[in-house]
């Protein structure tokens, strides 16, 4: 049996401490023993790794983010894109997430997502475990159809299936498992995609059907809602998670607390976004950056971290702890770091991962500095060591 050991400053997930100790078993990829370097043991004749002012923490992860493989801010290159070229950025693209500690994301909504996920899986191509939603779920005419392509093409073409009714919801739904999804993307609201401002899409009665098959598959729902009435509609059709979540107010707030429910603001982007000629945008923008983080914070809702980087520019995979610089804005370095590792892991769905505990599999990171104080001490520059499985992936 041959052993991993690091030590020094460690972020279990949860708590930090600063003269901690992991032990990893290779041949199991499994942590055997993780905490203060006093209550650990030490397996004889095993090395220990230890670089001053590194902390050791658990991998990354990235709660929504998309292979869309394309290069361009364009819905409709992402929609046109072919599958192939998606396939190969894709793979390219998640060697450059592990190498930045992300050992985990979900992919909300792709052309090849579920496949690059069991590409993963069979060890086909190096990167984090993905838990991916196959095609997003929308209406026709919904967030994510370009209103210049005929349907019949842009269904052919398009990331999404679209659905109209509780029916062929829940056959899309199906779809979407028969393509190997592992968590189910629903669009209840349009964005800025489409060049107009978003408004409520899909009825109560079929985000509800969607729901139920879902869950009757055991696979979670999120669900994108930008505004209060899709804020409240998915609320009602009892969502796992909710993404971007703009429009928050106190009723709606305990009401996500109550249920439990995922908040992943997606803030990224929108700390990025350039004012623009659409006032409703920049209100929309506005509301989120200063309304709904002060409601959030309020009510401490189950805060994740999803970048919503789909790969293009100002948007690369590799880039995505941004997500969690953004977070660190709004509600610390610490909580920030809660959210990519411990909460996402929940949200994810992955039990034994996003945290540094007893037989939990041995997804850690290494980054210089203390990224409990300062989470640009997780840029893929301050990466030290990546270890995903028990395999070290990276090292000085
Ligand atoms: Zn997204």
């Amino acid at each position: 049996m041959s052993h991993l050991v690091f030590r020094g400053r460690l972020f279990d997930g949860e708590e930090t401490m600063e003269d901690g100790m992991v032990v990893v078993d290779q041949s199991k990829g499994t942590i055997v023993s993780a905490g203060r370097s006093s209550d650990v043991e030490r397996p004889k004749g095993a090395k220990v790794i230890s670089h001053p002012g590194a902390t050791i923490i658990p991998g990354l992860m990235d709660a929504h983010m998309h292979f869309f493989g394309s290069t361009k801010h364009d819905l409709m290159d992402w929609v046109t894109i072919p599958e192939t070229m998606t396939a190969l950025r894709g793979a390219a693209e998640m060697r450059k997430l592990l190498q930045a500690g992300f050992t985990a994301v979900r992919d909300l909504g792709s052309k090849t997502g579920a496949y690059i996920s069991q590409a993963e899986r069979e060890g086909l191509i190096e990167g984090p475990r993905v838990i991916a939603a196959a095609k997003s779920l929308a209406q026709t005419g919904g967030n994510d159809d370009p209103p210049a392509l005929p349907i019949n093409v842009s269904q052919q073409l398009s990331y999404s299936y679209y659905c109209d009714g509780p029916w062929e919801c829940r056959k899309a739904v199906r779809l979407c498992l028969r393509d190997g999804a592992e968590v189910i993307k629903v669009y209840a609201s349009g964005s800025f995609a489409q060049g107009r401002p978003p408004r409520p899409q899909l009825t109560v009665e079929e985000l509800k059907a969607i729901v139920d098959e879902a869950h009757r598959a055991y696979v979670k729902v999120a669900a994108h809602a930008y505004g209060e009435i899709p804020l409240s509609s998915v609320i009602e059709a009892g969502v796992d998670s909710i993404e971007h979540g703009i429009g928050l107010t106190d009723e709606i707030a305990d009401k996500i607390k109550k249920k439990g429910i995922y908040y992943v603001p997606t803030l990224s982007a929108f700390v990025a976004a350039k004012p623009s000629a659409s006032a409703e945008r920049n209100a929309f923008i506005k509301r989120h950056l200063t309304e709904d983080m002060r409601i959030a914070r309020e009510h401490d809702l189950k805060l994740c971290c999803g970048s919503d980087y789909v790969g293009c520019e100002g948007q690369l995979h590799g880039q995505n702890y941004d997500e969690i610089t953004s977070l660190a804005r709004f509600f610390g370095a610490k909580k920030a770091l809660v959210a990519a590792t411990s909460t996402d892991a929940e949200c994810l769905g992955l039990k034994d991962r996003g945290r540094l505990k007893s037989g939990y599999q041995a997804d850690l990171v290494v980054v210089e500095g203390n990224p409990t104080r300062s989470a640009g001490n997780l840029a893929p520059e301050h990466v030290l060591y990546v270890v995903k499985g028990g395999k070290t992936y990276r090292s000085p």
